[in-house]
């Protein structure tokens, strides 16, 4: 008689001493990234003018690539300061480690989906929308998509690309 299961309600709030720096290491990084790139690209002038530049600069690039052979661009590529160059560098990383850190985010919230969190239901897979198609390209990652098989539930599971 004596063999009921007893329930345990296990609590740990086991939170592990974070440091500032680790906790906060990321923004911190991105940050300075930015904050340097920004520096490097408007320290002698407006940032409209800077924008300005880049807008000009960047059509005069496409259109060379698009009409030109690959000399000519490395020509004006040459043309652009170097603190330029290094204050674009440094933002496009930054630009991709805050993508990267959101794609992971999103691809872990929606990599648990093995049942109907509505009704506990068995999921079925069905055609995706097209915009799951686009957010799979865009976070570069593999989108399912399900309906439960006893209520009105719809969702998505992610998973790393095969
Ligand atoms: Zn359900």
């Amino acid at each position: 008689m004596a063999n009921k299961n007893r329930k345990k309600r296990r609590h740990h709030s086991r939170k592990p001493k974070i440091s500032f720096w680790n906790e906060y290491r990321f923004e911190i990084i991105v940050f300075s990234l930015l904050a340097m790139g920004i520096f490097l690209l408007v320290e002698k002038m407006e940032i409209k003018m800077t924008v300005y530049r880049w807008v000009k600069t960047f059509i005069i690039i496409t259109t060379r690539l698009i009409s030109d052979a690959s000399q000519t661009t490395f020509q004006l590529i040459q043309e652009v300061e170097t603190s330029d160059i290094i204050g674009l560098i440094l933002i496009l990383t930054a630009l991709f480690m805050i993508y990267l850190r959101i794609r992971k985010r999103t691809i872990y919230r929606f990599a648990t989906l093995y049942e109907c969190p509505n009704c506990g239901g068995e999921l079925r897979r069905i055609h995706r929308k097209i915009s799951h198609r686009i957010l799979g390209l865009l976070l570069w990652t593999d989108i399912k998509y399900f309906s439960c098989n006893k209520c009105d539930f719809h969702g998505i599971r992610m998973s790393e690309r095969q």
